[in-house]
């Protein structure tokens, strides 16, 4: 006992593998599936019975249990939230995912989006009353034209992904315009390319061919202009690159491209280093998508919800989706129809809709207010930061591990695997150990042209001492994989809550159903 009665430490525990009853280890609580936990019988809430209403169903009633799970209301939530809290998350330490850009979520933001007027707004209000929200939107239109130097841009896309679709449908209403739809199917993207630019292109359509990298990691231009010819639709290329690279060739590369009758989308997922310092429109881009939740620090992660405004050049800027927001004066309306944009401009030939709304209303308020809060020189800063950071990071490791290309960087450092070598630590092992560290693994793998890729990007918003932790504890790793700790690299995670998964047959065996134990009376 200590002087205040409390009891001070014993001096005989040792750190122990002890297994608990439970299966818990402290407070990170064992948690079984919703469907095993509850039974079935049970509910929530409490409805009267219904009073012997005759069914008006034809016979279609239900004649088996629904086989929903039967939990109380704070069991359901506990659930929830033991689940919630087994994710990672920026807010809880550094995210250094490569061209996710997972910087932090100013708190501002999320104030601005729970103002009512803007989170209780429903997506049918009539125009009249809801012209705060269309400025919003109108502002942020004017806010992306002007940082990236381009005439136009569709805000509805909701994702990067869904950004590349609206881009590349562009480019194919504009191919039919110009009656070369049938004849211009080829899309060319550099092998590093991020996979959704091929999916994209496919999806609409064309074919892909990958432009092969020169040594520097860049698109090997010599090689660009042989394979381009009437059959080629365009180009998607990432500036700064997947290699976290600036494509120093990229106004000849437009050129070559533009003097071959094809389009230019420029995958504009890094725009993060770039912005407030180099406007795309001055690059000879021809369509962009902005992911708003990289760059303008809008939450993601669990899947959404993304955003991802396409700007457009003068040449696809007729084709644009509908909706969208025209101010006369003081007034903003929403075009609607495709009707409505051939009224608006002789030239507009829409493509049509691409989702029901007019996009992420949640997401343009926080990205404004993101905007708005750091003003152009601030979001330059944050260009600025995000290409330091990344440059302190490869010049801290690089005693240890291996950059992948010499030279600074842009925003993200790419590291491969060759100081791993003989070591018998692989890149997903190196990985695995950072989970040991309470570290989220950077980008493992990816970009695919370089070996053992990983991808570090640390944001401009890690301070130097976070940027030193995260350093060291790599630095420790690299040394320890030298040093021949293979096996202790093979058995991490320890300290997760599950060991390493079988990854071959989570993704080749899925098990995707739950489906309920045999009864103990049906299996005799
Ligand atoms: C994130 C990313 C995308 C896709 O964006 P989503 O918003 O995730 O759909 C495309 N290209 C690159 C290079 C990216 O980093």
């Amino acid at each position: 006992m200590n002087a205040q009665g409390r009891p001070s430490r014993p001096d005989n525990i040792a750190a122990t593998d002890a297994p608990t009853f439970t299966g818990n280890k402290a407070l990170q609580i064992e948690e079984d599936l919703i469907f095993e936990v509850g039974d079935f019988a049970g509910t929530g809430v409490d409805f009267p019975e219904p009073d012997g209403a005759p069914s008006r169903l034809g016979g279609l009633e239900r004649d088996a249990p629904i086989g929903l799970p039967g939990l109380s209301e704070p069991e359901t939530m506990r659930h929830y939230v033991r689940l919630s809290q087994k994710n990672y998350a920026i807010d809880m330490g550094p995210f250094p995912l490569g061209s996710c850009t997972m910087k932090h979520n100013p708190r501002l933001n999320e104030k601005v989006a729970r103002l009512p007027g803007f989170a209780d707004l429903h997506p049918l209000t009539p125009e009249a009353q809801a012209q705060g929200a269309l400025e919003v939107i109108d502002v942020l239109s004017t806010w992306l034209k002007e940082l990236t130097g381009m005439p136009a841009v569709a805000m509805s896309p909701k994702a990067g992904a869904h950004g590349e679709l609206c881009g590349m449908m562009s480019i194919k209403a504009a191919l039919e315009a110009r009656g070369e739809a049938a004849t211009r199917t080829r899309v060319l993207a550099p092998e590093s390319a991020h996979g959704t630019n091929p999916a994209t292109a496919v999806q609409c359509g064309f074919t892909v061919d990958e432009i092969p990298a020169d040594k520097t990691g860049r698109v090997d231009l010599a090689a660009l202009k042989d394979m381009l010819g009437p059959d080629v639709a365009g180009i998607m290329v990432t500036n700064p690159n997947t290699c976290g690279l600036f494509e120093r060739d990229i106004r000849a590369i437009a050129e070559a491209v533009h003097d071959a009758g094809g389009y230019f989308y420029c995958d504009g997922a890094n725009f993060n280093a770039i912005a407030g310092k180099v406007k795309p429109g001055d690059l000879g881009v021809d369509a962009m998508h902005i992911n708003l939740h990289k760059t303008f620090s809008t939450p993601h992660g669990g899947g959404g919800p993304g955003s991802g405004p396409t700007v457009l050049s003068e040449a696809l800027a007729p084709f644009a989706p509908v909706p969208y927001v025209v101010r006369e004066g003081e007034r903003h309306t929403l075009v609607e129809t495709r009707r409505a944009a051939k009224e608006e401009g002789e030239s507009a030939k829409s493509f049509g809709r691409l989702t029901a709304f007019h996009g992420q209303m949640g997401m343009f308020t926080r990205a404004l207010s993101y905007m708005m809060s750091h003003g152009v020189d601030g979001v330059r800063q944050a260009a600025e930061d995000a290409v330091l950071n990344a440059n302190y990071v490869q010049a801290r490791l690089k005693s240890e591990m291996t950059p992948a290309f010499d030279g600074y960087c842009m925003h993200e450092a790419l590291f491969d695997d060759r100081f791993l070598k003989d070591t018998g630590v692989e890149t997903i092992d190196f990985a695995k150990a950072m989970i040991d560290e309470g570290y989220h693994p950077m980008t493992m793998y990816f970009p695919l042209v370089v070996h053992g890729a990983m991808l570090i990007e640390p944001t401009e918003s890690e301070s130097k001492r976070e940027l030193d932790q995260f350093c060291d504890a790599l630095l420790s790793l690299a040394k320890r994989a030298k040093a021949g700790e293979a096996d202790a690299f093979k058995a991490a995670p320890v300290h997760a809550p599950r060991r390493r998964l079988d990854e071959t047959a989570a993704a080749r065996k899925p098990v995707l159903r739950w489906t309920p134990p045999i009864p103990a009376e049906a299996a005799e």
